[in-house]
């Protein structure tokens, strides 16, 4: 994804007096007109048409530059006046290099949010930038500032939950180190400074420093990347103070506790307990610096500069106490943690002629034991051997070192990826409203956006089916909803073209024929290979006009935001992420509770009625979901949620990949907006009339405004009276058979009136 960053679009805008426009005469045909213009390199550069004759004109550039060129190449530039609208609607010319232009002018400035329609784009300042903190929160809370932020939206999103009486959400998507997860937090932080009170905002606050720890990792992408997709769900009482909240989380695999990259880490909280746990634990844990534990060595990477893991021990410990997670409960978890790292130093020895292995009776092996509580002997056992079962025998199958170290690494992961659910599960029963819940909710979701490497594999595969899912979200909403209810209403309104992802989705969901459904019924097979399993790809689905078989293991995609290639070498193995029965059964029969618990609750999900693929391989291996099948349900899950809510969408924008401040990189911030569709949304939002309310709560909300009678008190004579006396434009409106549709902006003078009446 570096290549982006070596083909910079430069944009390069002169002063210039002459600007006089009009929408309507043809473009070309206008002489002594700003017209950006592309370079051979790909670059935007300004110039001034100086003539135009046939299709063919002459332009004067930078530098005194002056090209002949095909006038159909050139791309009308906005007057001087437009320069850094809050809004892109606004621009006359709506076009990529007027767009990025905009955006960039504002950047600069440290003006970071920019409004697209409906849509808020926030590019990530990677500094800090003052526009935070209470005096922020007042003004907008109080309406003295209204240029675009997040707390604009959060005020609307609270402001339209009490007003219409409709749960509301805000989505929030973009690549990794865009910005989403500040961005969640800096809305959370506006809701709990409106709807505080009770204290329990602050328990909600504290969440983040918790799943974080837990939840981010530093990866060559972002110090701080979450490896989980997440919906917090904040609930309200009748009075809109806040009254507890419930998290939901969809991730992919923990793989990252096993095996990491160079430069990359583990996640934070393995460094933050080796480098702040006080003495007392280090010691009943058997505590280790950093480096000495393998899984975290293996990755060359221990520090984030400008983090101190062992103060953000001490903040996340804090911040346990403060959601009610017991003091025995958090040294369990410590605990866990301890016997995950512990686990990675298991060492093998070969006991056979035939590889067979057994693993070193030493400090790793032991003390995993004690921190888990069982018997070596019976770690062992699990470690180096697998029951089967053969009709109605039981044979004890011995490991060679290969399917050991799978069979350790597997217990390390799942123990991690049950403590994270653990987790979760204990945070949301302490915010629990119960069942009292009267009032409604703001849902906050933070979920990684569209991704596109030179590599893809198994979970671009995953994480880019989400975003086609919360693709056709936005798309429903923003576009198919409206257009229906224009039609319903018997609005005259010109049908606008978007693209419709459901082909893409049909493509991935299809069963028994799509990608999910081939490769849970590969993964089934003993004898199933990533090879295989492209083939059986290109042989069933070659004549999808979304799928297109590559050379070798190959296969590529087309995604609403572009063609991704997928490499499927290891999509199986990771599709299954097996873990044994064995190791199953050795958690179960631990002294310790959590291990318990997690081994039942690996149990109860295997055993829970077919949702969708179920597996066995091998026929003692421990059965269930496939991880595909999984996410899939845990999306489905978060979906559920926003359905029925009014969506708010924040689409956060990563200016360059050096997580640097104030480099602005054109083809990289272009591609992000094409792959998130801003320019598609403030086309359709420019020619539709996204504001919309019914007669009866017009003329309720804002007839006692009226200065002069009206004859008639039906609803709608006193809409239309409303209309004239406030004198909203006749373009700026339409009536429909039992609503108002509004362009975007028209409601503000009235509501401010009425807020000040
Ligand atoms: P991922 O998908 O990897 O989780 P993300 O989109 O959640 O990425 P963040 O972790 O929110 O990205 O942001 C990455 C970094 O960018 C932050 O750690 C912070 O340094 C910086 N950043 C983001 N938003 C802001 C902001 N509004 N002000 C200052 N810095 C910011
Ligand atoms: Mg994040």
């Amino acid at each position: 994804d570096g290549d982006a960053e070596n083909t910079p679009i430069r944009l390069v805008k002169k002063s210039h007096a002459d600007s006089k426009w009009s929408d309507t005469t043809p473009y070309t045909s206008r002489k002594k007109l700003q017209s950006w213009f592309q370079l051979p390199d790909g670059n935007w550069e300004l110039g001034t048409i100086l003539k135009t004759s046939g299709n063919e004109s002459l332009i004067s550039l930078a530098e005194g530059k002056v090209l002949k060129v095909n006038s159909e190449s050139l791309v009308p530039a906005n007057p001087d006046i437009l320069d850094g609208v809050d809004d892109l609607m606004q621009l006359s010319y709506l076009n990529e290099p007027s767009v990025l232009y905009n955006l960039q002018y504002r950047y600069d400035r440290d003006v970071i949010y920019t409004k697209a329609g409906p849509v808020l784009v926030a590019i990530n300042p990677f500094k800090k930038v003052s526009l935070y903190g209470n005096d922020y929160i007042d003004a907008y809370k109080r309406k003295t500032m209204d240029s675009p932020h997040v707390y604009a939206i959060t005020d609307t999103a609270m402001r339209e939950m009490i007003r219409d009486e409709v749960n509301q959400s805000i989505i929030i998507s973009g690549e990794s180190g865009a910005g989403k997860t500040e961005t969640a937090k800096i809305a959370m932080q506006y809701l709990a400074a409106l709807g505080g009170g009770s204290g329990i905002e602050y328990e909600i606050l504290k969440t983040n420093p918790i799943l974080e720890a837990f939840g981010n990792a530093k990866t060559l992408r972002n110090d701080n990347s979450s490896r989980f997709g997440k919906l917090i769900e904040i609930h309200f009482s009748d009075t809109g103070k806040i009254s507890g909240a419930r998290i939901q989380t969809c991730k992919i695999t923990s793989s990252r506790v096993v095996q990491c990259s160079e430069g990359e880490r583990s996640y934070h909280i393995f460094y933050q307990l080796c480098a702040g746990a006080p003495a007392i634990l280090r010691e009943k844990l058997n505590l280790k610096n950093a480096d000495e534990f393998k899984y975290l060595s293996q990755s060359n990477c221990f520090t984030i500069s400008g983090v101190d893991d062992a103060e953000q021990f001490r903040v996340v410990k804090e911040a346990l106490d403060i959601v009610h997670v017991k003091k025995d409960d958090q040294d369990s978890v410590f605990a866990m943690l301890a016997a995950v790292l512990w686990l990675g130093n298991v060492s093998f020895t070969v006991i056979d002629s035939e590889n067979h292995v057994e693993p070193m009776v030493d400090e790793g092996l032991t003390t995993v034991a004690t921190l888990i509580g069982c018997n070596v002997d019976e770690l062992k056992l699990a470690l180096s051997t697998r029951k089967m079962r053969v009709g109605n025998d039981t044979i004890v199958q011995k490991l060679t070192l290969a399917q050991a170290i799978d069979t350790r690494d597997a217990l390390a992961k799942s123990i991690y990826s049950c403590l994270f659910d653990w987790l979760v599960e204990q945070i949301n029963k302490s915010l629990s409203v119960g069942k009292r819940r009267t009032g409604r909710s703001i849902s906050i979701l933070d979920i990684y956006g569209f991704e596109s490497f030179e590599r893809n594999s198994f979970e671009q595969f995953c994480i880019n089916y989400a975003n086609e899912r919360l693709q056709q979200h936005f798309n429903r909403h923003l576009f198919k909803l409206e257009q229906e209810e224009y039609i319903q209403d018997g609005i005259d309104w010109a049908r606008v073209d978007f693209e419709d992802n459901q082909d893409c989705l049909n493509l991935f969901e299809k069963k028994p024929l799509g990608l999910q459904s081939l490769l849970d019924e590969e993964s089934m097979f003993p004898n199933g290979t990533d090879l295989s399993f492209a083939n059986k790809l290109k042989q069933h689905l070659k004549s999808n006009p979304c799928f297109r078989g590559e050379r070798g293991k190959a296969f590529s995609v087309r995604h609403y935001a572009g063609e991704v290639t997928y490499d499927t070498t290891g999509f199986l193995e990771k599709n299954r992420d097996l873990l044994h029965l064995d190791s199953i059964h050795l958690l179960s029969s631990c002294t310790c509770q959590l291990p318990q618990a997690f081994a039942s609750s690996m149990l109860t999900q295997s055993e829970k009625p077919v949702v969708g693929a179920l597996y066995k391989s091998g026929g003692a291996d421990s059965q269930k979901l496939s991880v595909t099948t999984k996410f899939k349900g845990q999306l489905f899950q978060l979906m559920k949620r926003l359905e029925n809510t009014t969506p708010h969408f924040i689409r956060c924008i990563k200016p360059n990949n050096f997580q640097s401040p104030g480099s602005y990189n054109q083809g990289l911030v272009l591609q992000q907006l094409r792959c998130c569709g801003v320019l598609e949304v403030v086309r359709i939002s420019r020619s539709g009339f996204p504001t919309r309310m019914s007669h009866q709560k017009f003329a309720r909300r804002y007839g006692f405004l009226l200065l002069d009678h009206v004859a008639s008190q039906d609803p709608l004579s006193v809409s239309v009276a409303i209309l004239h006396q406030f004198n909203i434009l006749p373009e700026m409106y339409q009536v429909g058979y039992t609503k108002l549709f509004f362009r975007t902006g028209q409601m503000g003078v009235l509501e401010d009136t009425r807020n000040r009446t």
